[in-house]
């Protein structure tokens, strides 16, 4: 689900995506918690480490199931 806007709207009328309520100069949502990644002019959470640690995590996941599949027979 990531919506990525091509042209990201003035920083001056930020909002929460969510609920709309305006959110200037902090990380997440005072109204709802949403987080605030990506928004406006913010970095977006999904850095190139992140998403080799993401890929890491189901592989792992992936493994560990084989050998559990494996050993079953
Ligand atoms: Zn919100």
């Amino acid at each position: 689900m990531s919506s990525s806007v091509p042209s990201a709207p003035a920083a001056s009328t930020e909002t929460c995506p969510l609920c709309g309520t305006p959110t200037v100069g902090v990380e997440r949502c005072p109204s709802c918690g949403y987080h605030l990644a990506g928004v406006g002019g913010r970095p977006g959470p999904w850095t190139r480490p992140a998403l080799w640690w993401t890929a890491a995590g189901l592989l792992v996941v992936y493994a560990i199931t084989l050998l559990i599949v494996a050993l079953a027979r």
